[in-house]
């Protein structure tokens, strides 16, 4: 286990969890908001971050500071918490963003932890290679090995109790990810942002977002505190916890309101195009959209960034109740609904539903079934694993509805689409006490019939019959072909 991350709860592959930061005093819960603070113009100051949004930790970029005179003297003199004036955590970037934007920095490793250790950084960053997504493999492999050799050296350096992370790149390349990700959980270092992830979410690639944090998971573990570099929108919050990123820094909220965009949980609106404001947070109850386009630039910027702020916080609330409850894929499923990308990032988390299993509960409140992504959810795998430890008798029918019909085997079960069949004494127990709706759709009835397929391959021994309600010939054609279908007239049980 690392030191300082403890895992309080879990939901797919989401988790609450406790990040200890040592030099700050402080512990912060996690999934957690850092709000990216500018040291040369916050539009929101990190004391009124503190203060009124609860925000328990920031990042700012070291290399910033450091290459502006007047702020680096006085982050030297003063330390970054009387800079700043904020009284909780702070992780400091290292330049890496300007490595990748601008091609060079004029700094090394060694110099930028140390500055980050002399100004009072509570988790500092090492000067990674970015790189973006879609390049050649060899040289996608190339730069993370230099990321590697860095991260090695950053080990060596004394850093007191100050954190330090081990980015973890690879480009689009699960494999690569999965690699960096074992490299670096096999470092000293403390916490795992997934980088130069931020391309992809500007070109809306969700799916590929999945695809690469699924892979560094794969390599760091569980016990890994992940942080999404880059990730600052509310709407994919949700999927990128569901995959089991922990921290997230928000510059969104920010630059977003420098260009008159509202953020909202299902995207972002233009304030021009805004009749109502779709929000109850202090400034949307404050404010018509008209008198907020009747302000001055500043105050406009400044109320656009708090409400910004205010769903941003809204929502990685939301997330840990979800999570608390058990019904973290449920609101996945609705913020999947946001776009047709977010739509394609679910159905690739749904994917890895065999890696998300591993850290699902066993028993949670109840499944909803809510849409035919559903019959993918990590628990309809789960119950399909289980059905090879099931003892069954010579002769068993498998029914949707009556028992009759069945006269000449020795038991029933049941058949309950998504899961497909399980013996009676399991219908309290969850997955199947599952809320499904009545008018079931074909995703469901597939994912049932690969039960049922399944339950039949395990026990070649036994004779099977299944009782259906008119299921389509395709979705029939998955069952094997020596199972007796007998198709169930009339309603329910
Ligand atoms: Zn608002």
């Amino acid at each position: 286990m690392r030191e300082c991350f403890e895992l309080r709860d879990a939901d797919a592959g989401g988790r609450i969890g406790e990040l200890t930061v040592p030099r700050a005093d402080a512990t912060v819960e996690t999934p957690a908001l850092l709000p990216v603070i500018n040291p040369n113009l916050d539009t929101i100051s990190p004391r009124r971050l503190a203060e009124e949004f609860g925000a328990e930790i920031l990042i700012t970029n070291s290399y910033i500071i450091y290459g502006t005179e007047d702020v680096r003297e006085r982050a030297l003199e003063e330390g970054l918490h009387d800079l700043l004036d904020f009284p909780g955590a702070i992780m400091t970037d290292s330049g890496s963003f300007q490595l990748a934007e601008y091609g060079e920095i004029d700094v090394t490793t060694e110099e930028i932890l140390d500055f980050q250790h002399r100004i009072g950084s509570d988790i500092a960053t090492p000067v990674d290679i970015p790189t973006p997504p879609d390049v050649p493999r060899e040289r996608a492999a190339d730069e993370l090995a230099t990321t590697q050799e860095r991260l090695e050296f950053a080990e060596g350096v004394d850093t007191g109790e100050m954190l330090v992370t081990a980015p973890v790149q690879g480009s689009t390349y699960p494999d690569l990810r999965e690699d960096a990700g074992r490299h670096a959980a096999g470092t000293d270092l403390d916490v795992f942002p997934v980088g130069a992830v931020v391309p992809l979410m500007n070109d809306y690639r969700y799916d590929d977002m999945i695809d690469a944090v699924a892979g560094a998971k794969r390599g760091l573990g569980a016990d890994a505190p992940v942080h999404l570099f880059g990730a600052g929108h509310p709407m994919m919050f949700a999927l990128a916890v569901a995959m089991g990123c922990d921290l997230f820094d928000s510059a969104a909220y920010a630059l977003y309101a420098r260009d008159d965009r509202y953020l909202t949980v299902r995207g972002t609106r233009h304030l021009e195009d805004l009749e109502y404001l779709p929000c109850s947070c202090p400034v949307c109850t404050a404010h018509s959209p008209d008198d907020l386009r009747a302000l001055g630039d500043e105050r406009r910027e400044e109320e656009l960034a708090a409400h910004n702020l205010h769903v941003t916080f809204e929502e990685i609330r939301r997330i840990k109740q979800a999570i608390r409850a058990g019904n973290l894929l449920e609101l996945v499923e609705q913020r999947a609904r946001a776009h047709p990308t977010m739509l394609d990032g679910y159905r690739t988390l749904l994917d890895h539903a065999d890696q998300l299993e591993r850290s699902d509960p066993v028993s949670k409140g109840a499944f909803f079934y809510t849409s035919h992504e559903s019959a993918r959810r990590p628990e309809v795998v789960r119950h399909h694993r289980r059905l090879e430890r099931l003892a069954v008798p010579d002769a068993l029918f498998l029914t949707e509805g009556r028992t009759d019909g069945g006269d000449a085997y020795d038991e029933s079960w049941r058949v309950q689409p998504p899961f497909g069949p399980f013996p009676r004494s399991l219908s309290k127990s969850y997955p199947l006490t599952a809320e499904v709706p009545d008018r079931t759709d074909r995703g469901a009835l597939a994912a049932a019939a690969d039960g049922v397929a399944r339950l039949v391959e395990d026990n070649p021994e036994t004779e099977f019959a299944l009782g259906h309600r008119g299921w389509p010939a395709d979705v029939l054609a998955r069952v094997p072909d020596r199972v007796e279908l007998i198709e169930l007239s009339g309603d329910a049980e």
